[in-house]
């Protein structure tokens, strides 16, 4: 089946093209400024042809309209008609409690998606503008939801719950949800299968450190605990965002600062993190290179960044019983050997022990040879996974139609 993978963004589509028989991506690209002067949509081929195109693109409709016109086009397209497209799949930030896998988008999905905004005001609006345009470009093409949330929503009650009133997870649905959940599925069962082990009889930790990191303890299957929670907020420290903290500094801060509500939020979600601590960069990238000039801040916050990491594997360890796999992915996990070197640095207690010129070698098994715990570099592919899941449920939507 050919299916078209849309990831829309409050500014941006991020788009693939999959053949899903090959597992083949046939074009990929990505429309940046939807909204603002000389929006940009970036557009290559599987065989390396490429385009950018600058355009006035108003909204995510005219953006959408601009893709299918660069893969109709004849120089750099990959259908020869709008009727190639057989079914498109989205990613959806927020599914909330009611999604537990992925689904055909139909009226009343979009009434539960349009009550999950709540929950998501900032990921879920886009989302449902993305569905709403495809729907009007391509009227008759099925289109399905995939959600970052629904691999864990079957964490047991002990690990979701705050220790807030219960009555408050009745009334507002207040409660650990977990995100990225496509990749941590997705890189759990490549793990498995690179390993030639049962998924289903594996403890494995997955490390999804990206501009948003987040961890999941994985025991046979089930997504059992995950470090973001209500909001992609909790948890790891990461490029903008605090990750955990004591919730009544927020108070304070807000007193002693005087900031508003959304200021608050601001700080937390965008100046805090490796930014705020190091004052060079939310990039892993120029972080490491400010530690190689020697600023004390960047290494403080490099520091803090694979600390939490640790913290978090060893915590996971204790609720599974164990770890059998540890898994790093995402921007920094694939590429930074000096972040993986880090985390793994004295954990052999776990039996996870590096082996530091695979690790640089970026080989896919970076543990040593005797290292009880295999670690494990594998590059995520959620856009494969959103393909992959819509394939499966319009071929399923035919047999029971
Ligand atoms: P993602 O959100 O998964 O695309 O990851 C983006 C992040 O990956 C960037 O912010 C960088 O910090 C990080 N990254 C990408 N390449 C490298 C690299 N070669 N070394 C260290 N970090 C990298």
């Amino acid at each position: 089946m050919k299916v078209l993978v849309l990831n829309c963004g409050s500014s941006s589509i991020k788009y693939q093209f999959f053949d899903t028989v090959e597992k083949l991506a046939l074009a990929k690209g990505v429309v940046e400024r939807i909204g603002m002067s000389s929006a940009v949509l970036s557009h290559s081929r599987y065989d390396g042809d490429g385009i950018k195109i600058v355009g006035e693109i108003l909204d995510h409709a005219i953006a959408i309209e601009y893709v299918l016109g660069v893969m109709l086009s004849k120089n750099h397209g990959v259908i020869d008609s709008k009727e190639d497209i057989e079914a498109v799949g989205h990613r959806v930030v927020h599914g909330g409690e009611t999604f537990t896998d992925s689904i055909l988008i139909t009226d009343e999905v979009m009434q539960v998606l349009q009550d999950n905004i709540e929950l998501a005001p900032l990921h879920n609006p886009p989302n449902i503008k993305g569905v709403q345009a495809v729907k009007r470009i391509l009227p008759n093409v099925p289109q399905c939801a995939v959600f970052d949330t629904a691999f864990h929503t079957k964490m047991p009650m002990k690990s979701f719950l705050y220790g807030i009133p219960y009555e408050l997870y009745k009334k507002h649905k207040i409660r650990k949800y977990g995100f990225h959940g496509t990749s941590h599925s997705y890189v759990a069962h490549k793990a498995a299968e690179i390993l030639g082990k049962n998924y289903k009889e594996l403890k494995i930790v997955t490390a999804h450190l990206g501009n948003g990191c987040s961890m999941a303890a994985i025991k046979n299957g089930i997504s059992i605990d995950t470090s973001m929670g209500f909001t992609p907020l909790e948890g790891l420290l990461m490029g903008t965002r605090s990750g955990d903290l004591d919730p009544s500094l927020i108070l304070y801060i807000m007193g002693k600062e005087g900031l508003s509500l959304n200021e608050a939020g601001t700080l937390l979600n965008k100046h805090s993190g490796l930014i705020g601590i190091s004052g060079v960069s939310s990039d892993m990238r120029e972080l490491i290179t400010a530690i190689k000039e020697g600023n004390k801040r960047a290494q403080v916050a490099f520091d803090i960044f694979c600390y939490r990491i640790k913290k978090y594997l060893g915590s996971y360890a204790a609720a599974m019983g164990g770890i059998d796999v540890f898994v790093f992915t995402g921007g920094i996990g694939e590429n930074s050997p000096e972040v993986r070197e880090e985390v793994c640095k004295d954990m052999s207690f776990l039996g996870i022990q590096l082996d530091v010129e695979k690790n640089l070698r970026k080989e896919e098994i970076i543990s040593k040879e005797g290292s009880l715990v295999p670690i494990l570099r594998i590059p995520t592919n959620e856009e494969l996974v959103i393909a992959l899941d819509t394939n499966k449920i319009v071929e399923e939507s035919k047999v029971k139609n």
